[in-house]
């Protein structure tokens, strides 16, 4: 690696860093404002319907604090492989991930070609077996039946 290589790769890494904090902060921020608008418990329920649309609210926030908390553990994986170097490199292939792509998604873990090849693999999955969710938990079952 030459000098001005690596002091390229010093600037950018600089940047991503921020980048990160940024997306870090903004994310904390987000699940700080969602655990504040859940609905408290409801002390006096009027009707079935409020109390199912009470459930339906809280589930869809605990929904999104789920959500958000993944996002935050890839954040905190990210900045973990920057300390390491290794942050910006397809996990897969090793490639260099482009630079687009994780300003966009400053977590990437896999190039844009590993990251599609893993949805259509995910996809296919899915479509050969819609229910593997329930043939997981049953599988074993099934296995002794056969
Ligand atoms: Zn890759």
């Amino acid at each position: 690696m030459t000098r001005e290589k690596g002091a390229r790769n010093r600037e950018r890494q600089q940047v991503l860093k921020t980048l990160l904090e940024e997306r870090h902060r903004e994310i904390q921020t987000k699940l700080r404002t969602l655990r504040e608008t859940l609905p408290a418990e409801v002390a006096e329920v009027k009707d079935a319907e409020e109390q199912s649309v009470n459930d339906f609210v809280r589930d869809v926030e605990l929904a999104l604090i789920e959500m958000t908390s993944a996002t935050l553990g890839q954040i905190d994986e990210a900045m973990r492989r920057l300390e390491e170097g290794t942050y910006g490199l397809c996990a897969n292939c090793g490639a260099e991930i482009a630079e687009a792509r994780l300003t966009a998604v400053p977590f990437a873990s896999l190039c844009r070609a590993c990251q599609e090849a893993q949805e259509s693999l995910q996809a296919q999955q899915r479509e050969a077996r819609p229910f593997a969710g329930l043939l997981a938990t049953e599988g074993a079952e099934i296995r002794r039946t056969r």
